[in-house]
């Protein structure tokens, strides 16, 4: 038995069927603890909870809904439930594909940031919304098995991004570019007052850059991207 310590966490919820996913191949690795949000946060970022309280409710069998975001669950999990750094911080799966700029929205990329930024060995993991975890499960698992052989420097994350249908391998990749369509539709609710709805039905569109994430992801393979907490351009 491994003597690991992980913290799971994501941002579409904890009764998401991707945490589930990821608790049933993680607990292979250690004693995994799941802290996540009570409903879904998915594009909120690195959001902090600076002007509320927040409510831990004890599920029972090491699983916690949090009311807060999945940055405020990685930082309760680590500061009030498990009183010391967690090996891992384990960050999804999310619905979803997290390519390009879509790291910058999103709340799984950010909870696996701030295990990082905790000292925690972190991993941000995303799903095509059409994947079948039966074919995804052998692929988290190598990953799981291997990454801590894999060299990465400090303030780094892991953001991996499995594709529909049978994987065709691992691909290291680079971040590509998103364009947003930036859709907000103006609507009106029953009562006459406007309301505003940020999306559409326009998906989004990747410059499928040779070597992205987008290309890797999109084309059949497993991206691992590796992403770095600091921005700065560096001549
Ligand atoms: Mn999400």
């Amino acid at each position: 038995m491994h003597d690991r310590l992980i913290l799971l966490t994501n941002d579409d919820g904890l009764w998401a069927p991707g945490l589930e996913f990821l608790a049933r191949v993680a607990s292979r690795f250690g004693r995994v603890v799941a802290v996540a949000p009570d409903r879904n946060r998915s594009g909120i970022s690195s959001a902090l909870s600076l002007h509320g309280i927040l409510r831990l409710q004890d599920l029972g069998g090491d699983r916690y809904a949090c009311d807060g975001t999945p940055v405020d669950c990685v930082l309760l999990g680590i500061r009030a439930l498990l009183g010391r750094t967690p090996d891992w911080v384990l960050s999804g799966l999310n619905h979803g594909l997290n390519l390009g700029e879509d790291v910058f929205y999103s709340g799984t990329v950010a909870a696996a940031f701030e295990g990082r930024l905790q000292g925690s060995r972190a991993a941000a993991l995303s799903m095509h919304p059409e994947a079948d975890t039966a074919r995804v499960e052998p692929w988290l698992q190598t990953f799981l098995e291997r990454w801590e052989s894999l060299e990465l420097p400090e303030n780094r994350i892991w953001n991996l991004n499995f594709p529909k249908g049978e994987a065709k391998g691992f691909r290291l990749a680079l971040q590509d570019n998103r364009t947003y369509h930036d859709v907000v539709e103006r609507r009106e609710d029953p009562r006459g007052k406007t309301y505003y709805w940020i999306g559409g039905n326009v998906g989004p569109t990747y410059a499928m850059t040779p070597g992205s994430d987008a290309e890797a992801a999109l084309g059949g393979w497993v991206s691992l991207t590796p992403l770095r907490l600091d921005m700065a351009w560096r001549a």
